[in-house]
Formats: structure tokens, C-alpha cells, sequence
């Protein structure tokens, strides 16, 4: 398929702005899904995906246009569409020559989507600005393309207004890609080269790459290898993804597809790899650095008997994400478990519930951390799990990893949005109005402040108006401390923390009052503290209660008493005991949410 007729496109937007809708309109125009209501957002594969309405994988389709007597060879690279996966998004759209940049007409442009641009901005990539929901009641695209034209310097002309859900104007988003967009720069008579945007892994094949092809051409029986790791590997199979696998003999320059290639591990496919025949070395693709994981928690079965099927869900589900790292761990109080780090929060979430709902896993998941460092002379440690954290004798400094962030409100927000900021310990960068009364606002953050329940505490004071995106920004000096939680003086592990010594109190506060409220009473007195070191710094008291399930039941009726005793059995079955105390599971979880 000859290059001038190849384009390479991504669709980029905020969460919720129709990337998925627009993606199966554009699927099913092309002919490539038939349409039918089942074939709701194809791209989405992953059962999380489709509860959580987020894509987490990038996904691939090719799909053939015809516009003016001419056929087209369209390209779509899906992207991940949330800030834990940004390193992904800037992958996918490095394989592209344009993006769609969608945004909500009623909506206007929100953090990510002022994320986004800049990814595909600083690639120099061609933006169709697309308004999204026009169909919507409230929708105001005159306000959005004022927007898209003082934010991002895009004439609103440019502007499409579509209907992704009725399929208003989607045929004029296709040819102007086809108009507006460049084809690769790729030639044929170059060496093979191609960059590696994604990943997968089949029990069968192995692992499944996904390849856009810069350079040369690929077939089957050759012998590449991947640039980071230097292994070589033949090619087994090749084909286009349209959406669904259609295997070909070659690939060319300009085309994106799959390859197996006998990986074993997507460790050895690792998104932003390069890839080049054994006989042509090429220079590898700018730019590539492996997935850096921001977030670490530690993972215990609830039972140690279920070890060994915790580990065996573990190696497989990262064996479909090389961005998760995972370390042995062990606890006096939790056993033999896992650190395990990701990209984010919601990467975690995310993590968890596919090992809860593809697994049926029971785990104990501790406080997540960020990775810290500390400094002694020229020495220096990163500390992912707070029970090595070094006391401070041996220490000159501790380091903090910061981030910044951008915050999108109507302004009426500010204050309470400041207030929470500061509380935050945010630094204010700027701030400017995008239109007649809203704002954007620009902060660094320490990462650890923003990891765990900001963006639920920022949604829910702004009545859901106000959105946040980051991206890294390097280590500070901090003072930090290590606070142990602890149950009648027995420290609950999967809560130590590590916080700054000007958070402590209030930190430490919080927690004990939340974990009052979720430990139900039981038949002694329970002290909840919170400690640094052997100084308690706050305190809570869980009165004692007799709870006597049998009293219940005067008269003899034995099978109403063994109902009684089964199903406080199971309750139990729920609970984390430390010392003699029952915890339920999910205490935890709400302890952590909000402090
Ligand atoms: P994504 O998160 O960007 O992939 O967004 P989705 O494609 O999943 O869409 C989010 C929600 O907006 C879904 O409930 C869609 O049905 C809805 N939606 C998408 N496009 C339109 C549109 O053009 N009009 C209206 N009214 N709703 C839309
Ligand atoms: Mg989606």
C-alpha cells in the first residue's frame, strides 16, 4: 500500500469526552465493526475498561477510507486516557503523524485534555480539534472553540463540532483526516526499523507487539532485535489489526500492526522500543525510557496457604504489563507477600481488582508509598517500603519526588481550591482564565500529598467541575518521618507510613478517628494511635461491647442458633486479626481514602 495514501492517527481526550464512541463510529463508517448495539466501544477489551469506562491499554485499528476515488489506509492508535499512563500516551502518539483532540461541548477543555495537547504538541504532530456531544442540551461549542483558541492557539475554524453517539459530521472528522494530516515520512528502500507502542501477552504466541514500522519493510522468517535488550528473535507472524488480527506476509513502512515474535516476557517488548533487522542495526528511536513506577504498595494473600495461587495471579498479570515492578516482601504481622510498584494509584486499583475479579484473589494491600530517597554523603537509597526507611542518624537528607499539576475549575472554586492545595503543601506556579470564569491553575506538588485521595477530595469540593492532571518533576528535600499505626500498642503494618513531619499530627489524627469508626466494638477497650517512634501523637478509644449473638435466641431452636453461629463465621472470614483484635478487610481501605 503505497505511503501518501498511509495515515497514522491517535484520538487524545479527557476522561468521558467520547474517544471510545468516536472510535466505534469511525470503526463501523469504514465498514470495519458492523454496527450493532453490542459493539459498544470494541477498543476497550479489558473487563476493567469497560466497568471503569477508562482504557488502560492502547489498542490498535487499521481500517481502509475511500474519499475522492482514492483508498485510504487509516491508522487509529487508541491511548490510554489517564495520567497514570502518560509515558504510554506519549509512545502511542510518537507512531502517529496527527491527533484527533476531543473535547466534551458542554464540558470545554479539562486537565487531561490541556495534557494531551501538550504531548502531541511537543511531537509536533498535526491537531484536529474535534467538539464532541454537540447533540447535549447544554452543549456550548461556541465557548469551547473560544477555549481551544485562547489555550491552545488553534483558530477556532479549525474546529469540527460532531456527534460521536448519533454520528453527526463523523464522516467530515474522516476526511479531514485524510486532507489534513500528513502521511508517514517512512520509506521502503530504508533498514527496518519500527517502534514497539504496545504490548501483549497470549499464552499460545507469546508475546504480541504491537509495531508501527518507520522504516524498510518486515517479514515473516526475519531476524530483528530489539534495541533496549540487544536479544534477537524471528518472526513467527505478522499482521494488520482491523481491529482484529489479519495476519500478512510483510509489513511496510507507514503501516502499524502485530508481531510475534517469540518474546517470552513483554519485559522484552517494552513500549518505545526499537526494533531493527540483525543484519541492519539502526539508530534506536529518541526518547525511549522504560515505564518508571511512581507508586508502591505491598500485596499479602489474606491466608498464607493462598500464597502460592497469589503468586502464580501475579506473574500472570504481569506478564501483560511490563510497567509493574514486583519484589519479594515479607512482615512479622502480614508474612510472605510482594512490593509491587506502578505507575499510579488507579494503575494500582486497577491492578487489584483484575487480581480480585480474574483471580478471585484474597489480599491484605498495604498504605501506598511513593519512592523516597535518602542521602547519606555521596550515597544514596530509594526507599519503596517504610519499613526500610533509615532514621534519621544516618541520614543527611531525604528527598521527596514532586510533581506538576494542573488544575482546570470554574472559578467560583478557587479559594476552596487553594486552601486545599496549601494544605497539600502546593507551591502556586500560576494561574490564568481560559474564558469569561474559568480558570487554570498550575502547582508543584510532593507526589506523596496528591497520590491517594486528592482527586476524589478536588471532584467532590467542586461538584465534579474541577479536573487534575500531573506529570513528574524531580526530587526535593523533605522532612520526613516514619508514623506506625497501632491497635492496643501493636502496630498495624499495612498502615505504617512515611509523612512529612509538618503533616504528622493531622495525618495521624485522621487515621486513628477513621479507623474508630470502621473497627466495630468488640468485648474489651481498644486504644487506635498513632506514633512516631515511642512519642504517641494522637489517640482514639473504641469502647468495649458485648456483642452476644446467642442471646438472641432464648428457647432451643438449635438450627436458628447454628445459622447465628455460621454467619458470624463468616463475618470473620473478612477480618485481619492483629493481636486479638478483628479488623474488618476494608477498614483499611477507608482509612486510607481522605486523611
Ligand atoms: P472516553 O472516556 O473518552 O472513551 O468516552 P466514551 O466514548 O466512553 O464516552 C463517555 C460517555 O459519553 C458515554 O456515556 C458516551 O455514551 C457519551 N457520549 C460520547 N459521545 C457522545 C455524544 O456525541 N453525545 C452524547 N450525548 N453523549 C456522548
Ligand atoms: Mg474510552
Amino acid at each position: 500500500f503505497p505511503v501518501e495514501r498511509i495515515r497514522n492517527f491517535s484520538i487524545i481526550a479527557h476522561i468521558d469526552h467520547g474517544k471510545s464512541t468516536l472510535a466505534d463510529r469511525l470503526l463501523e463508517i469504514t465498514g470495519a465493526i458492523v454496527k450493532t448495539e453490542r459493539n459498544k466501544q470494541v477498543l476497550d477489551k479489558l473487563q476493567v475498561e469497560q466497568e471503569r469506562g477508562i482504557t488502560v491499554k492502547a489498542q490498535t485499528a487499521s481500517v481502509f477510507y475511500t474519499h475522492q476515488g482514492q483508498q485510504y489506509l487509516l491508522n487509529l492508535i487508541d491511548t490510554p486516557g489517564h495520567v497514570d499512563f502518560s509515558y504510554e500516551v506519549s509512545r502511542s502518539i510518537s507512531a502517529c503523524q496527527g491527533v484527533l483532540l476531543i473535547v466534551d461541548a458542554n464540558q470545554g477543555i479539562q486537565a487531561q485534555t490541556v495534557a494531551n495537547f501538550y504531548l502531541a504538541f511537543e511531537a509536533q504532530l498535526t491537531i484536529i480539534p474535534v467538539i464532541n456531544k454537540i447533540d447535549l442540551k447544554n452543549a456550548d461549542p461556541e465557548r469551547v472553540e473560544a477555549q481551544i483558541e485562547k489555550v491552545f492557539d488553534i483558530p477556532r475554524e479549525e474546529c469540527i463540532r460532531i456527534s460521536a453517539k448519533l454520528g453527526t459530521n463523523v464522516e467530515r472528522v474522516l476526511q479531514e483526516i485524510v486532507e489534513r494530516l500528513p502521511p508517514p515520512t517512512a520509506s521502503r528502500d530504508d533498514s527496518f526499523k519500527a517502534l514497539v507502542f504496545d504490548s501483549d501477552f497470549s499464552h499460545y504466541r507469546g508475546v504480541v507487539a504491537n509495531v508501527a514500522v518507520f522504516g524498510g519493510q518486515v517479514r515473516k522468517g526475519d531476524r530483528i532485535v530489539s534495541a533496549y535488550l540487544g536479544k534477537s528473535y524471528e518472526v513467527n507472524e505478522l499482521g494488520l489489526l482491523r481491529p482484529h488480527e489479519h495476519p500478512t506476509d510483510r509489513l511496510y513502512a507507514g503501516q502499524v500492526g502485530y508481531m510475534v515474535a517469540g518474546m517470552k516476557d513483554v519485559k522484552e517488548a517494552q513500549i518505545g522500543d526499537t526494533l531493527y533487522h540483525q543484519q541492519h542495526p539502526v539508530d534506536a528511536l529518541p526518547g525511549f525510557k522504560p515505564a518508571k513506577a511512581m507508586v508502591f504498595a505491598g500485596i499479602y494473600p489474606m491466608d498464607q496457604s493462598e500464597y502460592t495461587g497469589l503468586r502464580s495471579a501475579i506473574d500472570k498479570l504481569t506478564l501483560n504489563d511490563s510497567s509493574v515492578t514486583v519484589q519479594k516482601d515479607s512482615s512479622l504481622a502480614l508474612g510472605a507477600g510482594w512490593r509491587l510498584g506502578f505507575l499510579g494509584l488507579l494503575h494500582m486499583e486497577v491492578f487489584n481488582q483484575r487480581l480480585e475479579q480474574e483471580y478471585n484473589a484474597n489480599v491484605v494491600v498495604t498504605a501506598p508509598t511513593v519512592p523516597y530517597k535518602a542521602e547519606h554523603g555521596s550515597e544514596e537509597i530509594t526507599i519503596v517500603n517504610p519499613a526500610q526507611f533509615p532514621d534519621r542518624s544516618v541520614v543527611s537528607q531525604y528527598l521527596e519526588p514532586m510533581v506538576n499539576g494542573t488544575i482546570l475549575a470554574p472559578d467560583s472554586y478557587i479559594g476552596k481550591i487553594m486552601t486545599l492545595c496549601l494544605n497539600r503543601r502546593a507551591t502556586q506556579e500560576n494561574m490564568v482564565y481560559i474564558d469569561d470564569h474559568r480558570v487554570m491553575m498550575k502547582y508543584i506538588f510532593p507526589l506523596n500529598e496528591i497520590v491517594v485521595d486528592f482527586y476524589d477530595l478536588l471532584k467532590s469540593m467542586s461538584s465534579g467541575y474541577a479536573s487534575f492532571d500531573y506529570e513528574n518533576a524531580g526530587y526535593q528535600a523533605a522532612d520526613l518521618i516514619k508514623m506506625d499505626i497501632l491497635l492496643n500498642g501493636k502496630s498495624v503494618e499495612e498502615l505504617t507510613m512515611i509523612v512529612h513531619r509538618q503533616r504528622a499530627y493531622n495525618v495521624g489524627k485522621a487515621m486513628c478517628e477513621r479507623l474508630k469508626d470502621s473497627i466495630p466494638r468488640q468485648m474489651f477497650e481498644i486504644a487506635v494511635q498513632a506514633a512516631i517512634g515511642s512519642k504517641v501523637i494522637a489517640r482514639e478509644t473504641i469502647k468495649p461491647f458485648r456483642k452476644n449473638v446467642l442471646a438472641k435466641c432464648y428457647g432451643g431452636d438449635i438450627t436458628r442458633k447454628m445459622k447465628l453461629l455460621k454467619r458470624q463465621a463468616e463475618g470473620k472470614k473478612k477480618m485481619r486479626r492483629i493481636g486479638n483484635i478483628d479488623v474488618p478487610k476494608d477498614a483499611f481501605i477507608n482509612v486510607l481514602k481522605r486523611t
